[in-house]
C-alpha cells in the first residue's frame, strides 16, 4: 500500500509572450495529476478567456476587499493590473497529493519563496527579442499599445531569471515541454516524498 505524498508547488514565470500559458496547458493536457492555480485579476478578459477557467475576473474594489480579508497567498501589481493567488485552492490540492503550478510574475515568486521555501521555481526565456515580439503579435490578443508596453518591460522582467531554480529557453515547444515534465517527475522522486509513498516497502526492506 502506498500513502499519498503531498503535492509539489511549482512557479512558472517569464516575460509576457515567452510561452508560460501554452506550456502549462500542454502539461495539464498530458498529466491529470498536475493542476494550475486560477488567479484573480482586475484586467479585462481577452477574447476567448472565460471567468473561473483562465482567471477569476474581478474589479479593483473586490480585489482590495480580498486583500483585506487576507485571502491571498500572494498578490502583485503587474502591468497596471492586480493579480493574486488565493490560499484556499492551492492548499487543498497540495494536501490531496496534486502538483500545483502557479503562473505568476517574479514579485509573486519572491513572496511565495518566503512563505514556502520548498517551492520549485522555473523561469522561461524566449529564444530572442524578435521572436518574443513576434509571439505577442501572433497571439493576436493584445492591442499594439499593450504589446509595446509588455516588450518595454520584458528586459526588467527577464533580469529576474537568476532568482529561479530552473531556466528553460522556449525555442522548440515540444523540447521545452519535455524539460518541464522532467522537472515535475524529478521532484516526485525526491527522498521526502518517496519515503511517504513507499513507507511500508522501505521498512520491509530494512527489517
Ligand atoms: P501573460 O504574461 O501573457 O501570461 O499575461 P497575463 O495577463 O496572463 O499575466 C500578466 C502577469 O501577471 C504575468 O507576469 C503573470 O505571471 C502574472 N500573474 C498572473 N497571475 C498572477 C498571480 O496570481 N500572482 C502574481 N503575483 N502574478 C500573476
Ligand atoms: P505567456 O503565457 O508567457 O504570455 P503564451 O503561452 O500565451 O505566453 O505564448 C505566446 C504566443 O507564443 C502564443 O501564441 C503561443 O502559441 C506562442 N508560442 C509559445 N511557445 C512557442 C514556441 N516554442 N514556438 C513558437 N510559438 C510559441
Ligand atoms: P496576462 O495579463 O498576460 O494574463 O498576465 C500578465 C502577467 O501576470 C503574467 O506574467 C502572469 O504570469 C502574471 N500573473 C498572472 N496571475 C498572477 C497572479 O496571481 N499573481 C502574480 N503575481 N502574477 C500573476
Amino acid at each position: 500500500m502506498t500513502e499519498t505524498a503531498r503535492g509539489n508547488l511549482f512557479i512558472l514565470s517569464a516575460p509576457s509572450g515567452a510561452g508560460k500559458s501554452s506550456l502549462i496547458k500542454a502539461l495539464l493536457d498530458k498529466h491529470n495529476d498536475v493542476k494550475v492555480s486560477v488567479s484573480h485579476t482586475t484586467r479585462n478578459p481577452r477574447p476567448g478567456e472565460n471567468n473561473a477557467e483562465h482567471y477569476h475576473f474581478i474589479n479593483v474594489e473586490q480585489f482590495k476587499s480580498l486583500i483585506e480579508k487576507n485571502d491571498f497567498f500572494e498578490w502583485a501589481q503587474v502591468f497596471e493590473n492586480y493579480y493574486g493567488t488565493s490560499k484556499a485552492a492551492i492548499e487543498q490540492q497540495l494536501a490531496a497529493g496534486i502538483d500545483v503550478f502557479l503562473d505568476i510574475d517574479w514579485q509573486g515568486a519572491q513572496q511565495v519563496r518566503k512563505l514556502m521555501p520548498e517551492v520549485k521555481t522555473i523561469f522561461i526565456l524566449p529564444p530572442s527579442k524578435t521572436e518574443l515580439e513576434q509571439r505577442l503579435n501572433n497571439r493576436g490578443q493584445d492591442s499594439q499599445e499593450v504589446i509595446a508596453s509588455r516588450m518595454a518591460q520584458a528586459k526588467s522582467e527577464s533580469s529576474h531569471y537568476s532568482e529561479f531554480d530552473y531556466v528553460l529557453i522556449n525555442d522548440d515547444f515540444a523540447a521545452t515541454l519535455k524539460q518541464l515534465e522532467h522537472i515535475v517527475i524529478a521532484a516526485r522522486l525526491e527522498l521526502k516524498a518517496q519515503n511517504i509513498r513507499y513507507q511500508s516497502l522501505i521498512s520491509d526492506l530494512l527489517k
